[in-house]
């Protein structure tokens, strides 16, 4: 028997690691939506992963998916405090522009990037632990804003290069045009109470609208004949529809009003929206979001108007991917220097931090057992990190206050380059390549 406690542990069913071949396709994604926001004045909101519970069961609602069986919620053991991962992030936000009272001196426009935890069954696009990034515009009441934060997502999935994106619309009105909708869905439910499932019967009586965003396949024959929304609504909601819809057509964004799409959280108002695709099998909402001018009020703050929306990072990535229009891989660095240890890695080093004080990405080869290597399994490495040019410093070069440079890539004959010129020479080389 193996020692058990030798034995691997893997990690958490539903919760990945980002491995470095993956990486630079995180970073581009990462710079897209850091170039966005820039691009239309957000500014950057970070809460922690954890939140008391009621933050979430006040910000999402009670009877909703995430709050009835996807949160992580445990006690802390020193206090007793319900704490929870976040499992999204706009009631966290709203919880800190509250706390700090950030919409003092006016309206904010907020974004906010990071892991989010929800336990659901793992599958393709849909894990326990997975990545959103997402803006809140806060404090602002008019279409224009709707509008603006919907074009954003259009510019960024047009940046990315995501091909096949649908973005669909519809209004959820305000609190007394859903209750008067309410009654009449509760009346066409009730008359098809055996067509209900379990949990459908359930949000009946709680949340009907709720019923609606059922994803039982069964269900959805049921939920097309149901009343529409959009029937309930009165002037100042229709022309609040109408005036989103009439900017996004200025700017060229087709939208198609579907009148099912009530969204997860239970304070929307207004204006509801998702991007969908069918690249991605059952997971094909990349993004979604809204107006919640209740929210903040809700949670505690003084009453102003909110609208946002949030994507799946992960979702996006993967249509990238169906898209093709994920970036080539760049090379790990522009230098790799090799040497022989002693006092040939002495001026290596030191040679090596030169260039990286000049800008330019330098790896230095380091021996895994400590010792050195031979040049030729050094030129290995160099050859695959993809660098340009390989400066090499052995005892010969180095009694003779050398190194070598070797094009690892044009066809350039290996030359010797004096030490104490090796900087501009490397420069010269690397401009010369990229020309
Ligand atoms: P779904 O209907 O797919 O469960 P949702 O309505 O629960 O999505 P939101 O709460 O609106 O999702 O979250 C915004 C986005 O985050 C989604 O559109 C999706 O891209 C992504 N997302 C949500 N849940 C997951 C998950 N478990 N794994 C990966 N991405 C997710
Ligand atoms: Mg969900």
């Amino acid at each position: 028997m193996s020692n058990p406690k030798l034995q691997k542990i893997n990690g958490v069913r539903g919760m990945n690691d980002l491995l470095p071949a993956d990486a630079q396709q995180w970073t581009h994604l990462e710079n897209a939506v850091r170039d966005l926001t820039r691009a239309y004045g957000y500014e950057l909101l970070k809460t922690p992963i954890v939140e008391s519970t009621p933050v979430f069961q006040r910000g999402i609602g009670e009877v909703t998916d995430i709050v009835e069986k996807e949160m992580y919620s445990f006690e802390d053991r020193l206090n007793g405090e319900q704490l929870t991962l976040r499992p999204e992030g706009t009631a966290a936000l709203v919880r800190a522009v509250i706390e700090h009272n950030l919409l003092y001196d006016g309206p904010k426009r907020l974004w906010y990037t990071g892991p989010m935890f929800r336990h659901e069954r793992p599958q393709r696009g849909r894990y326990r632990q997975f990545h959103q990034f997402g803006i809140e515009a806060l404090g602002f009441a008019g279409p224009d804003i709707d509008a603006e934060i919907i074009l954003m997502g259009q510019r960024l999935w047009d940046e990315l290069g995501l091909r096949g994106v649908r973005l669909e619309i519809n209004s959820l009105g305000q609190a007394d045009e859903r209750a008067q909708h309410r009654t009449a869905l509760i009346a066409y439910f009730e008359k098809n109470a055996s067509a209900l499932d379990a949990d459908s019967q359930r949000r009946l009586k709680t949340n009907p609208l709720r019923i609606l965003d059922s994803k039982n396949p069964e269900m959805q024959a049921l939920i097309e004949g149901a009343p529409r929304l959009l029937d309930f609504l009165g002037p100042e909601s229709l022309a609040h529809f109408e005036a989103v819809q009439d900017l996004l057509k200025a700017n060229n964004v087709p939208c198609k009003i579907n009148p099912r799409l009530v969204r997860g959280l239970d304070y929307y108002n207004l204006t509801v929206f998702e991007w969908v695709t069918d690249a991605l099998g059952a997971q094909g909402t990349i993004a979604g979001g809204g107006r919640y001018d209740p929210l903040i009020e809700r949670m505690g703050g003084k009453s102003a108007p909110a609208c946002g929306w949030a994507m799946g990072m992960e979702r996006v990535l993967e249509l990238m991917k169906v898209s093709e229009s994920l970036p080539e891989a760049t090379n790990l660095c522009d230098v790799f220097v090799l040497h022989q240890g002693g006092e040939t890695l002495r001026t290596a080093l030191v040679a090596a931090e030169e260039m990286r004080s000049a800008g330019i990405d330098v790896v230095l080869f380091c021996a895994p057992d400590g010792q050195a290597a031979s040049f030729k399994s050094q030129m290995k490495k160099a050859d695959a990190s993809g660098a340009a040019y390989a400066v090499i410093i052995g005892p010969d070069e180095l009694a003779r206050n050398e190194a070598q440079l070797k094009d690892l890539r044009g066809g350039e004959q290996q030359r010797a380059i004096p030490l104490d010129g090796l900087l501009g020479t490397v420069i010269d080389a690397l401009v010369a390549t990229s020309e």
